[in-house]
């Protein structure tokens, strides 16, 4: 059976105190045998959280990184970096980052693959737009996202990689996509890896993403292609974020 997967993505939100009540809230919690919780705060806490997670079923990641290994790229962080911090995780191709911050496809490719190479779990984030859906292009969009990965780094790569399917439309909206909507578009995802290599298909954990919340996380998570959440919002309270990985 695969890997369920809860993950925090804080975006730009939180502060050290956060960090804290988030590790004093989940370090003592028992959570499912192959269960793995991840926390991605922004990049200045993770440091704190490392060293203060004391639960060996929660990691850290962090929520973007540049493809390249070092030098005069001001404001950006390496994959060493996170090497270097025993950060396991990093999520990549998030939605905001391809439409505030000119991560395109191609450029996506590069960061999963330099990840990879780095030994980091790329978690890596498709979705369509409302227009996109309501054109019937969701498909499309997805392959769209996913091929030029699959390009980069080949189909068996993906036994290390995480995709997290965010329809763009569900995420800080408060509209979730229902169950079987968000079922449908993962048995997609797990077909279009599948026409690559059918057992990587099976390996790979796929999450939902896009107003996640304590309530409909069950009926989510209970759908056979859905391993698990991505969380923006609801991750930014302890109480919540704990209720949604027990549902998982
Ligand atoms: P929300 O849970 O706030 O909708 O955000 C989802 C998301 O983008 C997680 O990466």
């Amino acid at each position: 059976s695969r890997q369920t997967i809860v993950a925090a993505n804080w975006k730009m939100n939180g502060n050290a105190e956060l960090a804290a009540q988030m590790c004093r809230g989940l370090n003592d919690e028992k959570f499912n045998a192959d269960q793995q919780v991840i926390i991605c705060p922004p990049a200045p806490y993770l440091a704190l959280l490392q060293a203060n997670i004391s639960n060996s079923q929660i990691a850290c990641g962090a929520q973007n990184i540049n493809e390249n290994e070092k030098g005069a790229f001001t404001g950006e962080i390496s994959a060493l970096m996170l090497n270097d911090l025993q950060v396991q995780y990093v999520i990549l191709g998030h939605s905001e980052r391809r439409a505030m911050f000119h991560d395109s496809t191609e450029l996506v490719a590069e960061k999963v693959a330099y990840a990879l190479d780095s030994g980091l779990t790329p978690i890596l984030c498709i979705g369509e737009t409302l227009e996109e859906r309501e054109d019937g292009e969701t498909e499309s969009r997805l392959s769209y996202q996913l091929a030029p990965v699959i390009a980069k780094v080949g189909i068996e790569s993906f036994k290390n990689v995480v995709v997290a399917y965010e329809p763009v439309w569900a995420i800080g909206t408060g509209k979730t996509a229902s169950a079987e909507i968000a079922q449908q578009t993962h048995e997609f995802i797990r077909s279009y890896l599948a026409s690559f290599d059918a057992d990587v298909a099976q390996q790979v954990p796929l999450l939902y993403g896009g107003s996640v919340n304590a309530k409909n996380c069950e009926e989510l998570f209970a759908q056979a292609d859905i391993d698990g959440g991505l969380i923006g919002g609801a991750s930014l309270n302890v109480e919540e974020f704990k209720k949604i990985c027990q549902a998982v």
